[in-house]
């Protein structure tokens, strides 16, 4: 049987000034609000700190959440926002629409609005502004109204497989790479 290991707490680390040699044992980012890097004591309310931090964060959640790696992890997660407001609009509507309560839909609809609370909550700590996460929101939802508008006309927007066509074309919009 595997022994349980316990994984150390990150620590701030930085180097102590005391002649020890030691470092510092606080939690990493103590007193920062950022979870990572140096405590308060050590740098970690500059600026610097608190922009590397927020990379950090950024990155991470690109990782977590499988985006694209090869453009800016802040616009990375911004994408993911408006993407995932698009078809959590678009399922709301189909699921509206439905007479028939669609129990795969609703499932879908409730674990892309968990996954929306977290990318939101992610785009957040990586230091973007509420009002471009808004507004990513909104984007979102726009778009997946011209979708579902097109779709109805066409009389297909109630077709099974339209919810996984709809994030998959969302998915393939590069979001205006440069
Ligand atoms: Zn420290």
């Amino acid at each position: 049987m595997k022994k349980k290991r316990k994984r150390p707490a990150k620590l701030c680390g930085a180097n102590l000034v005391d002649g020890s040699g030691r470092t510092c044992g606080q939690p990493a980012g103590w007193g920062t609000g950022t979870g990572r890097g140096v405590c308060r004591k050590h740098g970690g309310n500059t600026r610097a700190h608190k922009v590397k931090a927020q990379r950090e964060a950024a990155k991470e959640a690109v990782a977590v959440y499988g985006l694209p790696i090869e453009i800016d992890p802040a616009d990375a997660l911004l994408q993911e926002v408006w993407r995932t407001a698009g078809h959590i609009a678009f399922l709301a509507a189909e699921i509206q629409n439905t007479e028939r309560a669609n129990l795969a839909l609703l499932r879908l609809y409730q674990s892309e609005r968990v996954h929306m609370v977290r990318v939101c909550m992610a785009a957040i700590r990586a230091g973007i502004e509420e009002r471009r996460v808004a507004l990513a929101e909104h984007h979102g939802v726009m778009i997946a109204q011209v979708i579902r508008g097109i779709l109805e006309e066409k009389g297909i927007a109630d077709d099974a497989d339209v919810p996984a066509m709809v994030r998959r074309h969302l998915t393939a919009i590069d979001g205006g790479k440069k």
